[in-house]
C-alpha cells in the first residue's frame, strides 16, 4: 500500500489545505484579538508557537502534525476521553502515567530515551512543564548554536518519529529498533535539506560564465517539473519519475512509479509526461513547465501533427494540457535533469515498483532514493 494513514492527511493539506487551515487559524486569532482581554497567557503561548510552526524547515506533513500537537488535535487517550470516548487513559508504552500528548512526546520513558539518543537534553523539570513549555523548549533548541546542525535540523523529525513509533507500537504492535529508526531519520533529514537547498537566483546565475550545467528554476512563479523515464528494453518495466520545484528551487513533490512494457524509449517518455501531468493536475497545480531531456520528445510535444505514429499519446497529453492554466514543455540537459533521472533509475535497480509520492507516508522514511540522487549529484 503506498503510504499509510497519513496519505489522506498529507494530500488534503499539502497544497491548498495547509493554506486554508492557516487562514482559518489566522481568522480565529484575529477574531479573538478583537475581543481583547479574553486570551489566557497559555493561549497566547499557543498562538506564538503556532506562528513558529509554519516557519520550521521540515516536511509540510510534520509542520501540520506540530500544529495539531499545539492545537490539542492529536488523538491521544486523554483527548479521546475529553470527547467522552472512555478509553483507558494509561500510556500503553510505559504503563505509567496518563497518555497526554505532552506525555507521549516528552515525558514518557520512550520519548526521553529518544531525546537522549539524539543528544537533546530535555529540561530537568520536563515532568512539571506544560506541553507549551516543552514544545517551546525544543523549538528553541532548533536555534541553539551550541548544538550541532544535524541535531538542530532533526528536532521536528524527532517529534514526528516519537509519534509514529508510538502509533506503530500501539496499533501495529511493531517495535522497530530505535537505533534503526533514528538512523533512517537522520538520513531523511539530510536528504530533505539537500533537496530543499535554495537554488541560486537567476541574477546570480547570469554572472556565472558556466551556467549551462546548472538546473534553472522556473521564472514566472509557476512550477517546473523535471521528468524522466528509464527505459531499458521492450520487455521490462520502465522506471519513471518527476520532481516538481518552485521558483526558489524548493522541491514541492517528487514521485516515482513503474510502467509496463513500452515498445521504445520514446513511448516510455511520453507516458511519463502523461503520468506526471495527471499527478500534477490531481495535486491542483495549474501553472507548470515540464522539463524533458529527450530532444525528439520535446519536438513531438510542440509539433504533435508531425509525429502521427504517437498520435494517441500526444492527443491524451493535449487533452490534459487544457486542464492547466499554463503548461509549457522545455528541453533540459541530461546533466541538469539528474535528480529525475536518478530517481527513475532507482525504480528498476532497487525494485521500487510501488508508486510513491514524496509528501506521502513512511515509504519515504525507508527510502534512500533522494540520498542516492544527492550523492551522485555532488
Ligand atoms: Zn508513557
Amino acid at each position: 500500500m503506498p503510504g499509510d494513514v497519513n496519505d489522506g492527511f498529507v494530500w488534503a493539506y499539502s497544497q491548498h489545505g495547509g493554506y486554508t487551515v492557516k487562514t482559518g487559524y489566522d481568522l480565529i486569532v484575529q477574531g479573538k484579538m478583537e475581543t481583547a482581554g479574553q486570551i489566557s497567557p497559555q493561549e497566547l503561548t499557543r498562538i506564538e508557537l503556532k506562528k513558529r510552526v509554519w516557519k520550521i524547515p521540515t516536511l509540510p506533513k510534520i509542520r501540520m502534525f506540530l500544529w495539531r500537537v499545539i492545537s490539542g488535535a492529536v488523538a491521544v487517550a486523554d483527548r479521546l476521553n475529553s470527547r467522552g470516548l472512555g478509553v483507558d487513559p494509561t500510556c500503553r508504552l510505559c504503563n505509567n502515567g496518563v497518555e497526554t500528548i505532552n506525555h507521549v512526546l516528552f515525558q514518557c520513558t520512550t520519548a526521553s530515551q529518544i531525546w537522549a539518543d539524539v543528544d537533546v537534553a530535555l529540561p530537568a523539570r520536563v515532568l512539571q512543564h506544560s506541553l507549551e513549555e516543552n514544545v517551546a523548549y525544543v523549538f528553541d533548541a532548533m536555534q541553539d548554536l551550541s548544538k550541532t546542525e544535524t541535531v538542530r535540523r532533526s528536532i521536528p523529525w524527532v517529534l514526528w518519529l516519537i509519534w509514529k513509533n508510538r502509533n506503530s507500537v500501539i496499533y501495529a504492535h511493531v517495535q522497530e529498533s530505535l537505533e534503526r529508526l533514528l538512523r533512517v531519520m537522520f538520513e531523511e533529514v539530510e536528504q530533505w535539506f539537500e533537496l530543499n537547498k535554495v537554488q541560486p537566483t537567476r541574477t546570480d546565475m547570469n554572472t556565472r560564465l558556466e551556467g549551462d550545467d546548472i538546473w534553472r528554476p522556473p521564472e514566472d512563479g509557476g512550477i517546473k517539473c523535471n521528468i524522466h523515464a528509464n527505459w531499458r528494453n521492450a520487455h521490462l518495466h520502465s522506471g519513471v519519475a518527476w520532481v516538481a520545484r518552485d521558483q526558489r528551487g524548493n522541491v514541492l513533490y517528487h514521485a516515482r512509479d513503474a510502467i509496463t512494457h513500452a515498445p521504445n524509449r520514446f513511448v516510455a517518455e511520453l507516458r511519463c509526461v502523461l503520468w506526471s501531468l495527471s499527478s500534477l493536475r490531481d495535486l491542483g497545480v495549474s501553472r507548470v513547465t515540464v522539463a524533458v531531456d529527450y530532444h525528439e520528445v520535446i519536438e513531438a510535444l510542440k509539433k504533435p501533427q508531425q509525429w502521427p505514429r504517437y498520435r494517441i499519446l500526444l492527443e491524451k497529453i493535449r487533452n490534459l494540457k487544457e486542464e492547466f492554466d499554463s503548461l509549457d514543455f522545455e528541453e533540459e540537459k541530461i546533466l541538469t535533469n539528474r535528480i529525475a533521472r536518478d530517481i527513475a533509475k532507482s525504480v528498476l535497480r532497487d525494485g521500487r515498483f510501488q508508486s510513491y509520492l514524496a509528501l506521502g507516508g513512511p515509504s519515504w522514511l525507508h527510502d534512500r532514493i533522494a540520498g542516492e540522487t544527492i550523492r551522485s549529484d555532488v
